[in-house]
């Protein structure tokens, strides 16, 4: 700037003549020519002080700016009267009378450049100028005196000061101070932060606040501030992060953005304290409240404001709401004979057993002493409720190993059901309690309903789960076998495998396949089926008799994990019968659901020339484009829609489905045909083969040979 500004003086010839008035106005007189007009001008309009001193300091010229920038300084250089004001230095010292003409450049012959002077005003105020001046014999040697060049540097020094202070404070503070940029990254840190974050500065340059959270919260923390600042600018909150030792502390942190007239954020200013210990305080205060120490379960209290919530819930909706009381079989022993240490890490693993049983939406709760309080929310029926008890009997049925002793503890279940049997939170816990004790009544291991109905079902549910268990472990089952026939020729194309429980109480399969598929004893049970079925072909075989093609029902739940594709395997070898003897029934709305599991193991089928059935088709919602998209070769119309056949035109189905399977390309046999006319209209619509006490019921293995037509082994 004052290089500048000397240029435009070095051009300017002064003229002494007309310099020397009274009135000191525009005295610089300038050359003809016009660039010399123009910077006079400017001289005149600029903000700067310029003035030329004779070497007495009287002024020989100057202009308008320098009245407002050094006229006070000038009275003191001259001693003039009115002369009040002090002069300070740079530093706010004031500079007495004698050594300023010295210091404005009076009588020197050095230049001075950027020297600050302060002119003390009323009321503290201070005018600062900065001051650059030269013997003006540097222009031309003919002159003497000094021209000065000032500047006013006020607001500078305010802001500078302003920001000196800041600056001191963000050192000194105890809290953490971050300076952050337009995409909230660390400009500057105090060091505060560094003790806090355990990060030096230069470390946590160019880093954001919220890395410091600890990595499952931060993805949440990012669009909570992000969401505040859009809105209000600011953001405050707390969250767990962590040190840069790895060590976790609680950090409260307060963000405030600086935006641009159109919100474009230009930066930001982040305050942080670590407020671990006041947290932790709290923490533990709120817990101890809420949660059992022991087991860190929730306890009464919380279960107290879950259950009028969920009641209310449940009221709103007209949904149920399941209470079970769980109270431990043989606690009281443990804890008696093996010391209240073992009991409580006992206590301990059955809280975890319990956990892991029931859905996030649930609440599990100690009571007490042995005692646990499960609450289930958006409940259909009381079933789901039994499933859970039976879920949780079953894990604790598997032994508690504590300390070296395998424990068997066991536990006793009460259920009651919202809003059958009570319409608030005390009937519900007093309910489920004495359900409770009609379950230990009834003999340990057992959960009991509240309601006498719902009662007997899971009584008998239970009994019948209990009875099949104890089946498929003996494999106390038969096969019989239903015949399956050519519609054209009526000739015996097959046999379709169907499964007889030997104790009476398990009913026939249709009531107990359900069970079994419910508790997962499906899997056991459909293996026998495959090995048993296997064993008949080469028992035929082995008498010489060449029986058709045996159909098997799996489940499809036994598609899972490749177990069925394994079972035939295994058991095609070991019996050593060729694949294609089998062929396999997979009901429709089975198959749906676990489509993708199937695939795998319908590929495998086709691949060993095992002949793959749709049962049950019609009955469920398959849709053209999976059917086309799957390895099947046969549909099994229901016999429900064979038996609307000839019912004076109906059976709109059983049409459908033929005309289905013949652009499908695939085979059809009609279930459960009964009647001739059935069969004739069959066949009619295409249908290929048929099955059904038409023409045969199910059938022993013995019963085979011969109603195939064998006439027993040839003689040699
Ligand atoms: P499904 O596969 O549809 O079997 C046909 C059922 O219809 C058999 O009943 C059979 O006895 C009966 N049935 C056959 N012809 C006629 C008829 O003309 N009229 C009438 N009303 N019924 C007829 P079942 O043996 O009681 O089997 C019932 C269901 O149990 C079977 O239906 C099948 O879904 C399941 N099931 C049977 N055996 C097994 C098996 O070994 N494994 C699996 N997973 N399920 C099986
Ligand atoms: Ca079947
Ligand atoms: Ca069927």
């Amino acid at each position: 700037m004052s290089g500048k500004l000397h240029t435009i003086e070095s051009a300017i010839e002064v003229d002494q003549a007309q310099g020397c008035g009274v009135t000191p106005q525009l005295a610089f007189s300038v050359d003809s020519t016009a660039t010399s007009t123009i910077l006079a001008a400017l001289l005149e309009r600029i903000d700067a002080g310029v003035i030329w001193l004779a070497p007495d300091g009287n002024i020989r010229s100057r202009n308008q700016a320098s009245h407002r920038l050094l006229d006070g300084l000038l009275a003191r250089v001259l001693e003039s009267e009115g002369a009040s004001h002090d002069v300070l230095d740079a530093d706010g010292a004031p500079i007495p009378a004698a050594r300023l003409a010295g210091l404005i450049g009076l009588g020197s012959k050095e230049a001075i450049s950027g020297r600050v002077f302060g002119l003390a005003m009323d009321m503290g105020h201070i005018h600062w100028v900065s001051l650059n001046s030269f013997p003006a014999h540097a222009l031309d040697a003919q002159m003497d005196g000094v021209l000065i060049v000032a500047t006013d540097v006020t607001e500078q020094r305010v802001k500078s000061k302003r920001l000196d202070v800041a600056l001191k404070i963000f050192q000194v503070a105890t809290q953490g101070f971050f300076l952050l940029d337009q995409d909230g990254r660390i400009i500057a840190a105090n060091e505060a932060s560094e003790r806090i974050t355990g990060y030096v500065e230069a470390e946590l340059i160019g880093q954001s606040p919220i890395s410091f959270c600890v990595p499952d919260m931060r993805a949440a923390l990012q669009d909570a501030v992000e969401q505040s600042v859009r809105s209000s600018g600011v953001w405050e909150g707390e969250f767990t992060a962590q040190q840069k030792s790895g060590a976790s502390y609680r950090l409260w942190c307060s963000l405030t953005t600086f935006q641009s007239p159109v919100g474009k954020i230009e930066y930001s200013i982040a305050t942080i304290s670590d407020i671990t210990e006041k947290w932790a305080a709290q923490e533990r205060i709120s817990f101890l409240v809420n949660f059992d120490p022991l087991t860190e379960l929730p306890n009464r209290g919380m279960l107290d404001g879950w259950m009028d919530f969920a009641t209310a819930e449940a009221r709103r909706r007209h949904g149920r709401l399941a209470v079970l009381f769980v109270d431990l079989d043989n606690f009281k022993w443990v804890n008696d004979s093996l010391g209240h240490h073992v009991g409580d890490l006992l206590l301990i693993e059955v809280a975890r057993r319990i956990k892991l049983v029931v859905r996030e939406s649930d609440i599990v709760v100690r009571q007490g002493g042995d005692e646990f309080i499960v609450a289930l929310q958006g409940l259909v029926d009381g079933r789901e409720a039994s499933r859970v008890a039976e879920k949780l009997l079953a894990s604790f049925g598997q032994p508690i190993i504590v300390e070296g002793h395998r424990l068997h503890v066991g536990a006793s279940i009460g259920i009651s059901i919202f809003p059958e049997d009570g319409g608030d939170k005390d009937e519900l816990l007093k309910n489920a309690d004495a359900a409770m004790y009609e379950a230990k009544r009834a003999g340990r291991g057992q959960y009991a309903f509240y309601s006498p109905i719902l009662n007997a079902q899971a009584v008998s549910y239970a009994r019948l789960a209990a009875a099949l268990r104890v089946a498929v472990m003996r494999g106390a089952f038969d096969l019989v076998f239903q015949p399956q026939l050519d519609a054209q020729t009526r000739q015996i194309t097959g046999l379709e495998a169907l499964i007889r429980a030997q104790d009476p109480e398990l009913g026939p399969p249709s009531v107990f396949i359900p069970v079994a598929e419910r508790t997962g004893l499906v899997s056991d049970l459909g293996e026998w089926v495959i090995v048993a079925a296997c064993r008949q072909i080469r028992e035929g075989l082995d008498m010489g008799f060449e029986p058709p093609k045996i159909a098997i029902n799996v489940s499809a739940l036994q598609l899972r994990s490749q177990s069925l594709t394994k079972t035939i395997g295994e058991a095609v070898v070991a019996s050593r019968i060729p694949h294609r003897c089998l062929e396999i029934e997979i009901t429709e709305t089975l198959l749906m659901e676990r489509l993708d599991e199937a695939r795998e193991a319908l590929a495998w089928l086709r691949q060993h020339g095992i002949v793959v059935a749709i049962d049950d088709f019609g009955t469920g919602y398959s849709s053209l484009a999976y059917l086309q998209s799957l390895p099947i070769d046969r549909l099994k119309i229901d016999g429900s829609f064979v038996r609307e056949l000839g019912d004076g035109g109906g059976g709109v189905v059983a049409r459908a489905i033929l005309s289905l399977a013949k652009s499908l390309s695939l085979e059809v046999v009609a279930e459960g045909v009964e009647t001739e006319a059935q069969a004739e209209l069959l066949a009619e619509l295409g249908c290929g083969f048929f099955q059904g006490y038409l023409f045969s019921r199910p059938i022993t293995a013995q019963e085979v040979p011969q109603f195939c037509g064998w006439s027993g082994p040839t003689k040699r």
